[in-house]
């Protein structure tokens, strides 16, 4: 299935990818570096530890991955044909 949200056009995201970020949760310190850079809202603090609350709108840009001081998010892209794509390539 693939899901388009009206304040993104020319945005679409094809279902099937799995869960594919996860936070390490012994590694994750709290810092919120994630949920700060996240542009699509996927993150949230819970227990003093990073969650993953939704990734519906995740554009794969991996920046909470590289702002993370404790290497405690595990990113992988997608295999082909699901995730994230656009209009422009
Ligand atoms: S890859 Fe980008 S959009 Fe996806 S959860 Fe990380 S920061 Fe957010
Ligand atoms: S950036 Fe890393 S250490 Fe900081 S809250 Fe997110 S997962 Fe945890």
């Amino acid at each position: 299935m693939t899901r388009t949200y009206e304040e993104f056009p020319g945005v679409e995201w094809v279902e099937g990818a799995g869960q594919f970020i996860r936070v390490i949760e012994e590694r994750c310190s709290g810092c919120a570096n994630c949920v700060k850079v996240c542009l699509a809202d996927c993150y949230e603090i819970s227990g003093k530890k990073a969650r993953i609350r939704d990734l519906d709108r995740c554009m794969e840009c991996a920046s909470c991955w590289y702002v993370c001081p404790e290497d405690a998010i595990a990113f992988s892209w997608p295999p082909g044909g699901t995730g994230f794509r656009t209009d422009w390539g």
